[in-house]
């Protein structure tokens, strides 16, 4: 039995007269590049995150950028952030110019760990005397930028602690997140999106909320921050042909809008069906005697009464024999992936930064150990039997 990775034509199949209903309403209404259908769903958006901002844009990558612009990142500053994510989240920070810092991760989650961002702030950055955070390169400190790896999210009780201390703002990389929750020391529960600051989502088809092409979403608690971002994410234009910032084309469009408005009342649902998957793998795992060769995804935030303390953008499990695990799992037509092969810090594009391999070992380990399984709601129990034996075959 053929299983693959992920089959959006199963999330499709059901919604979709629904979806070409909506779809031909802004055919009809020829109103394409923002307008009332995004706002519409920025307005759903906002209540479902829990966030008072939130404005649709072409692209998680450009809700990112939006942000970093807006918050007046660029030439001179540095950005902590981890090594081990979608390219994305270093990209956009230097592509407005600024220095990406990176930190290991915590082995465990794959996440940014903060005791690596403290241990950055405590040893390799003083105060300058004008009180600004500068790092022994002379780049002024102004953001740190943890990533809700795989849909669980970082440790955000200690990122917000350090933010509050440093005064750094911090963005959550909530692109693989959506819906997910966590519960802060204080007791309070946070959705990803809305714990600090600043935060974006993204829509890309394999998302848990996947449009039908490329959009994003930026959500923001200041109102400052937010009219800027509002204005750049269409070329800085207010009022009309009238420009005092120089933003860029980061428009959703209304087409998107109307395909995501339609799949989010599905997406809880859709997310509780990736964690039972999730609890069938652990059990399937278990009795096929197999934790002592390959180590399952954890959940850290589980136990604190949430019911979306991971919603498992993918399910990535890892072994040190991965290369050959995954050409097994493919020749018995089993879909799989590796995210990611290479740390942000070995890219070519980065090796100016100066960082070398060995300068963060679990990232680079994570690398070549990790490979991500087919989670997807719709997987049935068979075809999750069919995994489980194939990974067992392998390791008998
Ligand atoms: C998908 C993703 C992005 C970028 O989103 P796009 O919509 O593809 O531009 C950024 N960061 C992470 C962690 C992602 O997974």
């Amino acid at each position: 039995m053929q299983v693959p990775l992920l089959d959006l034509k199963l999330q499709y199949a059901p919604l979709r007269n629904l979806i070409q209903a909506r779809i031909a309403e802004v055919c009809d209404s020829q109103i394409f590049c923002l307008g009332p259908k995004v706002v519409e769903l920025e307005t759903a958006l906002a209540e479902y995150c829990g966030s008072p901002f939130v404005f649709g844009t072409s692209s998680g990558t450009d809700a990112q950028l939006v942000i970093l612009m807006a918050a007046g990142v660029g030439p001179g500053d540095a950005v902590i952030t981890t090594p081990y994510t979608f390219f994305a989240t270093a990209g956009c920070i230097a592509r407005v110019g600024a220095i990406p810092i990176f930190a290991d991760i915590d082995p465990a989650t794959y996440n940014l760990d903060p005791v690596k961002v403290r241990e950055y702030l405590e040893t390799r950055c003083h105060h300058d005397a004008d009180g600004a955070l500068v790092n022994e390169a002379g780049l002024t400190l102004k953001m740190i930028i943890p990533v809700h790896l795989f849909g669980c999210c970082a440790e955000m009780n200690a990122f917000r602690a350090i933010g509050e201390e440093y005064k750094l703002h911090v963005m959550e990389d909530a692109a693989q997140s959506i819906g997910a929750e966590y519960k802060f020391a204080d007791g309070t529960v946070g959705r990803s999106g809305s714990m600090t600051e600043s935060s974006y989502f993204s829509f890309y088809p394999t998302k848990n909320l996947g449009a039908f092409g490329d959009a994003g979403m930026v959500t923001c608690r200041d109102a400052g921050l937010a009219a800027r971002i509002d204005a750049l994410r269409n070329h800085g234009m207010a009022p009309r042909y009238y420009h005092s910032l120089i933003g860029g084309n980061f428009r959703m469009d209304a087409i998107q809008a109307v395909v995501l408005q339609a799949k989010l009342p599905y997406l809880d649902e859709w997310s509780v069906a990736r964690h039972d998957n999730a609890a069938r793998y652990r059990s399937l795992f278990t009795e096929a005697g197999l934790l002592e060769h390959i180590t399952l995804p954890v959940e850290p935030h589980a136990g604190h009464d949430l019911k979306h303390h991971h919603i498992y953008n993918q399910y990535v499990i890892r072994t040190q024999r991965r290369d050959e695990l995954k050409a097994h799992l493919q020749a018995q037509r089993i879909g799989c992936e590796i995210y990611y092969p290479l740390s942000l810090h070995e890219q070519e594009c980065f090796l100016w930064l100066g960082n070398k391999k060995g300068d963060f070992p679990e990232s680079e380990r994570a690398a070549d150990e990790t490979l991500a399984l087919p989670i997807f709601p719709e997987l049935t129990v068979a075809q999750q039997e069919v995994v489980v034996a194939a990974v067992r075959s392998f390791f008998s």
